[in-house]
């Protein structure tokens, strides 16, 4: 298979007993393996409404997404969501408990993940003992901990200062990569999003669409922050940007 997922059509109406709102009227696209496909738009228009329909949180209306059954998702969230009561280890273990799929292999997979990506000497550590960056970084181990083949993040790294922003995107960009994962990103900074994908799709204010899907090729594509520097960056910049109803 060309594609480890397909969205067909995808609709979205909420109903809440006052009114209906027509979130999502038709999303298609298919994602590769290893692609990272970044989703932008206007605040509102139905990106996180587009995540949360993948990972089963909410309920399509309409449409059809396709992936093999034996396709796991993780889904990551702006905001860390760690619980402050158990240590590190313990906050990346928790998916694995849930999924009652915890025992020694898969412990000794988060240990190492915790070992590689710096964080295994604050295992015993509790949450708020670590800063913004490091928080990120444990949520996505927390979230690769279940060995997902592919990883939703919606706006993961808004609730972060700017320096570490960029820092924290560059790694998880990097642990991705490295664990060989596919990723859809939703994100409204336009930069983070160049930087990250392979692909970007622009969605038109709600109730959304795509408005346009631009392939970011660029010449000694890297590291995101390196990213930024390259000859192409502002020229998708400028582009993507006059495509996004901000203000509309
Ligand atoms: P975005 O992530 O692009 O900012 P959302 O997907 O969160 O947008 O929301 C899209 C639209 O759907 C908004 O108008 C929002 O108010 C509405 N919406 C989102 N979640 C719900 C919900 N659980 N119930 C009713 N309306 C919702
Ligand atoms: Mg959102």
């Amino acid at each position: 298979m060309n594609n480890i997922l397909k969205i067909e059509n995808l609709k979205k109406i909420y109903h809440t007993p006052s009114q209906e709102t027509l979130a999502v009227e038709d999303f298609s696209f298919e994602l590769k393996p290893g692609e990272f496909v970044a989703i932008v738009g206007p605040s509102g228009c139905g990106k996180s409404t587009i995540l949360s329909i993948l990972c089963g949180l909410e309920k399509k209306s309409s449409g059809n997404i396709i992936m093999d059954n034996n396709i796991k998702l993780g889904y990551m969230l702006q905001n860390d969501s760690l619980f402050e009561w158990r240590n590190i280890l313990n906050n990346c273990l928790i998916g694995l408990e849930i999924n009652k799929t915890l025992n020694d292999d898969n412990k000794k997979y988060v240990l190492d993940l915790l070992k590689k990506y710096g964080l295994y000497d604050f295992k015993d550590s509790y949450p708020n003992n670590l800063s913004g960056g490091m928080r990120q970084r444990v949520a996505l181990i927390r979230t690769l901990a279940t060995k997902p083949d592919i990883l939703l993040l919606d706006e993961p790294f808004s609730a972060l200062d700017y320096q570490t922003r960029l820092s924290v995107s560059d790694d998880v960009y990097q642990i991705l990569k490295n664990e060989n994962k596919s990723a859809i990103i939703v994100t409204h900074d336009l930069a983070e999003a160049i930087s990250m994908a392979d692909r970007i799709i622009v969605l038109t204010k709600r109730p959304s669409t795509i408005k346009n899907i631009y392939e970011i090729k660029l010449t000694d594509k890297s590291t995101p922050i390196k990213n930024r520097r390259t000859k192409e960056f502002s020229y998708y910049y400028d582009k993507i940007w006059k495509d996004i109803d901000f203000y509309a």
